[in-house]
């Protein structure tokens, strides 16, 4: 047996000790399944063998869920054949149904079959825990168990969808799934979920203990009085479940997500039929789901291509890995002093330097309010909170940068103030034992790099590293190389990145670099809509319905309108004569005049009441444009939708026909992390590859004919469309997975 070790010992308990050859965490294979198959017809027929305990060989934890690789690789898939549709549609379900069906074995044994989870249990892991008949976890730190499925578009198709719900009833099962919520030993145990927590290194015991003092063969679910928690579908209080539930999953993923409308449906026609017919048709919902295109794209852009760039993907080959101890940051405002805090939360020492020492000490202060909100939610020890306090330096003395490995710049958004304070920190920098080594990076939203580095006197040290606000909880980075940087500072720059735990992607320098320059025309379009006469409830709810986290008016109350109609008036500055000025800037200037500055200070698009609670439009919109649509037929919401999210996918098309982005991971990504791109579709180019270039191309070509060149479709998509290729398919080098 390749996956699992066996030992029966005195008592007659099979220990089955699951441990995948060559690979750092168990998931579940063809192979593995097969073994777990062997070990519970051994349990069967075995009459030496009273009961089994499966537990892991791997200190990283029991089991990490299906093998995602496998499963795309074709081997769950159901392919389509037109010659045998039915045919393949089997098979997929076949393939599908095998976790069920060994789950289920083991679950029929006849022997009692008890779970020793010794750390993380996700998705395939957890569901085998489902199946078993008592559940023992540990209470390590790292210990987890939870079904995440629907993160990467999928919902448990193991059984868990079936089970869980049996166990601690449908609400919590279907509350649980469909956040993929993960839970700690005391919430697993409080939850239900498992029977014991036991402290590390005892679980395999009090798992042998439960199969001799108890040891009951019978699932919950196969016993003659079982009940459902709560109440089945036609339950009055568990019909309601249903109803609510309907509702609530339908407001928060507007129909956008396949595999949250089949959870529901497989959890609710499940519940309603014996377990041995609910598993089949979980299994058909599962197949149904792996083969949309949303599951496709989800799978590739938060599994594969997230891990990928998570170690790097885009960094270059043959540089050495680099291991940055000291930063120092310039400019300890907002994003300085964001900078500085998850620089010191990956132990790295930082000089966090402003103009004087009030002023530094007071970025230093927003870090310590970080701290102490994390230490009072429990997040972080009040040590360790001083301790990454006490790597932050704050002084106005230029001085402290020598010694450092990284400089990055975040004054204000102003080129000569930049130009001067890179003169002065360069110095500094490559001065002392650094000197050859340290680079220096700008954290400007604006400025071309290539400019700035013009003050530089090591342009191949320059680059752009471009965080995005609030720092601590944005997790894109963007690296903006010019035409003079080396690539070992690129690496440097991407492995500071990486050591605290963001995820770059590596931009071109060009105007707004790559996630502002697709994310601005969104909230353009909304601006276009409303000059049209639509009125704002309508902009943001579509908005809204696309996928997007915020419609586009909100949004802009989010980013905050000043910000916004400076970034308007400095582009229409370097533009000239070719700046096409966007319907409805004007009235949002008049509005920042008249002191309506978004979110931030609780006027805007929107009203903000002082004491909390929801916004309401302002009432003053109106004065500005006359509404005459204040409601659509389902066919206007989609040319709406189509509207605010094909205006961002082609400014990324633009960009990858100007070289601004290179690779349609780091385009996916980077528009999920960087601004909450309809994360349903995979991501930026998936959407396009999802459509089709030849479909994309004739929807912008109307579109441009209708509301006018903004939408009109760069040749690059034009001969993607001729060639009938995709995104991935064209600049895919970088071992592009899957869909
Ligand atoms: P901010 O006004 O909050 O902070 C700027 C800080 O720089 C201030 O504390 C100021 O005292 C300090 N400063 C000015 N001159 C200095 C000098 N000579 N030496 C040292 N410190 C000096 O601005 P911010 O929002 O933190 O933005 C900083 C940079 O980051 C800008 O380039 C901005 O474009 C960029 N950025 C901002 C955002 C955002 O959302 N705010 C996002 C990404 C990038």
């Amino acid at each position: 047996m390749e996956n699992f070790k066996t030992e029966l010992d005195a008592d007659g308990i099979l220990l089955a000790t699951f441990d995948v050859p060559g690979k750092s965490m168990n998931t579940f294979t063809k192979s593995a399944l097969a073994d777990l198959s062997a070990i519970a017809e051994r349990a069967k027929t075995d009459v030496e063998v009273k009961g089994v305990v499966i537990t892991s060989g791997k200190t990283t934890g029991f089991c990490a869920g299906a093998d995602l690789e496998e499963m795309l690789g074709g081997a769950w898939e159901a392919k389509s054949d037109p010659n045998d549709p039915e045919g393949a549609l089997k098979a997929g379900f076949t393939a599908a149904f095998e976790m069920n069906r060994v789950y289920r074995q083991l679950e029929t044994c006849g022997k009692p079959v008890a779970v020793a989870i010794n750390g993380l249990a996700l998705g395939g892991g957890l569901e085998l825990s489902l199946a078993c008949h008592y559940r023992v976890l540990n209470d390590g730190p790292k210990t987890q168990v939870g079904l995440p499925e629907i993160k990467i578009g999928l919902f448990p198709g193991g059984g868990g969808s079936q089970r869980l719900p049996r166990l601690i009833g449908a609400q919590a099962a279907l509350m649980a799934m469909s956040e993929g919520k993960s839970f700690k030993p005391k919430e697993a145990l409080q939850a239900g979920i498992v029977h014991e927590v036991v402290p590390v290194g005892q679980e395999v015991e009090a798992a042998k203990t439960w199969i001799k003092t108890k040891g009951d063969a019978v699932a919950l679910w196969d016993k003659k009085d079982y009940k459902i928690p709560g109440g089945g579908p036609y339950h009055p209080a568990g019909s309601q479940v249903f109803i609510m539930g309907n509702a609530l999953l339908r407001k928060q993923s507007y129909g956008n997500y396949p595999a949250v409308v089949n959870l529901m449906r497989a959890v609710y026609e499940g519940l309603q039929l014996p377990f041995d017919t609910a598993i089949r048709v979980e299994s058909r919902y599962f197949v149904n789901t792996l083969q949309t295109p949303q599951a496709k794209a989800m799978i590739r852009t938060f599994f594969f291509n997230m891990q990928a760039l998570g170690k790097g993907g885009g960094r270059p080959a043959g540089q050495p890995k680099t291991d940055p101890q000291q930063v120092a940051v310039l400019g300890a405002g907002m994003m300085g002093a964001g900078i500085a805090y998850v620089s010191a939360l990956a132990g790295i020492r930082v000089i966090l330097i402003d103009r004087d020492q009030a002023a530094a000490d007071k970025g230093k202060a927003h870090c310590e309010g970080l701290i102490k909100k994390a230490v009072s939610r429990g997040k972080m020890t009040p040590e360790k909170g001083q301790g990454i306090l006490d790597l932050i330096v704050p002084t106005p003395d230029y001085g402290q940068i020598t010694g450092s490995d990284l400089v990055i710049e975040a004054v204000f958004e102003n080129a000569e103030l930049k130009a001067t304070v890179t003169k002065d920190a360069e110095a500094k920098l490559y001065a002392g034992d650094k000197a050859d080594t340290a680079i220096f990076g700008s954290n400007t939203s604006t400025i071309p790099i290539s400019l700035l580095g013009k003050a530089s006197g090591k342009p191949e040290n320059f680059i752009g590293i471009h965080f995005f606000s609030p720092v601590d909880k944005m997790l894109l980075v963007e690296i903006i190389t010019t035409d003079k940087t080396s690539d070992a500072t690129l690496a440097k720059a991407m492995d500071y990145v990486l050591k605290i735990k963001k995820t770059p992607i590596v931009v071109n320098d060009s105007r707004f670099f790559f996630a502002n320059r697709c994310f601005i025309p969104f909230t353009a379009e909304g601006l276009h809509l409303w000059s049209e006469g639509y009125a704002p409830a309508l902009i943001d709810n579509v908005g809204r319905m696309t996928g997007m986290p915020r419609g586009p008016l909100e949004m802009m109350d989010d980013v905050a309108l000043d910000l916004l109609v400076k970034i308007t008036s400095e582009t229409a500055k370097a533009m000239g004569d070719a700046y096409v000025p966007i319907p409805g800037e004007k009235e949002v200037a008049d509005m920042v005049a008249d002191g309506r500055l978004g979110r931030k200070n609780g006027k805007g698009f929107y009203d903000y009441p002082e004491a909390g609670g929801n916004k309401s439009l302002w009432s003053g919109l109106s004065d500005k444009f006359t509404v005459t649509t204040a409601e659509a037929e389902p066919e206007l919401v989609e040319e709406i939708k189509k509207r605010l999210l094909y205006i961002q996918a082609v400014t990324a098309a633009r960009c990858f026909e100007e070289g601004v982005i290179t690779d349609p991971r780091e385009a996916d990504v980077g528009s999920i992390l960087g601004w909450g791109f309809a994360p349903w579709s995979g991501g930026i180019v998936s959407l396009i590859d999802a459509i089709g270039a030849a479909k994309f191309v004739e929807e912008l070509d109307a579109l441009a004919a209708k509301h006018g060149d903004r939408f009109t479709p760069p040749q690059l998509l034009r001969d993607m469309a001729t060639k009938g290729e995709t995104f991935y398919g064209r600049f895919g080098k970088k071992e592009a997975k899957a869909a």
